[in-house]
């Protein structure tokens, strides 16, 4: 069975007290999660020791990163390298959120390194992907998302592109308040199922999942995780209240 997965991204919010405190509150409220359901908390780089700490031994739930540098080490003041996340036993990081992409230049082919260097470390990347505005009131989102995942996964092998996960996040969503409806999530959800079962064959595709993120909230979750294609969300805004993430927790 498809993963289905609740993931946080607490972006660049949260003093370290509060990051706990949030933290605290989620766990508490002691959602049990069945094997197929996750509970991911991409925190700052600062808070993974705690977050990791705070999650030990409950199953279903997980640390991610929010980036990694692609080179593997060396005189790069001020960078994260897989090798050092995997020294701190985390499991999952973001690969290419649209912020990453639009602030700090992250071409399709750096992300794909730095897949690379996750992979290598037994690093879950979770990969997003994206169209602006422009390009969905063009109507050629397909294409635009489809390119991303050509550039930055598909050098992958059938074995390993398996066991990625891949976030769609049209930007046009993200921090607006404007969700996708669910149909229009559903259908760019199985479109790019379809281009990954073109390229790596059904199976494969039907085993990665493919989560939606774009102001998912509390009250829209459940109707957006219905979807047979949408296979949970990565939640920006909604996850840094723990009721309301509890909430979307649930809706797995
Ligand atoms: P949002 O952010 O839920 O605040 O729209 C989603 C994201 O950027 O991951």
């Amino acid at each position: 069975m498809r993963k289905k997965i609740a993931a946080a991204n607490w972006k660049m919010n949260c003093t370290y007290q509060q990051g706990e405190q949030l933290l605290q509150d989620i766990l508490g409220a002691n959602i049990a999660l069945q094997d197929h359901q996750q509970a991911i908390f991409a925190v700052p780089f600062p808070y993974l020791i705690m977050a990791g700490a705070k999650v030990e031994g409950k199953k279903g739930y997980s640390i991610s990163a929010q980036n990694v540098y692609n080179k593997k080490s060396g005189a790069y003041t001020g960078e994260v390298s897989a090798e050092m996340l995997k020294s701190i036993d985390i499991k999952y990081c973001l690969v290419g959120h649209s912020e990453r992409r639009e602030y700090f230049q992250e071409s399709n082919q750096a992300l794909a390194e730095k897949l690379d260097l996750l992979l290598a470390n037994g690093i879950t990347p979770i990969f997003c992907c994206g169209e602006p505005l422009e390009i969905r009131e063009a109507g050629t989102q397909n294409s635009y998302v489809a390119k991303q995942l050509e550039e930055s996964l598909f050098h992958l092998s059938a074995e390993v592109i398996s066991t990625i996960v891949i976030a769609y996040e049209p930007i046009w969503a993200i921090g607006t308040g404007k969700t996708a409806t669910a149909a229009q999530a559903q259908e760019i959800h199985a479109y790019l199922r379809s281009v990954l079962a073109g390229k790596y064959g059904a199976a494969v595709a039907d085993a990665i999942p493919v989560l939606y993120g774009g102001s998912v909230k509390g009250n829209n979750a459940a109707e957006l995780f219905a979807c047979p294609d949408v296979d949970g969300g990565l939640v920006g805004g909604a996850s840094l209240n723990a009721e309301e993430f509890a909430t979307i927790i649930r809706s797995l």
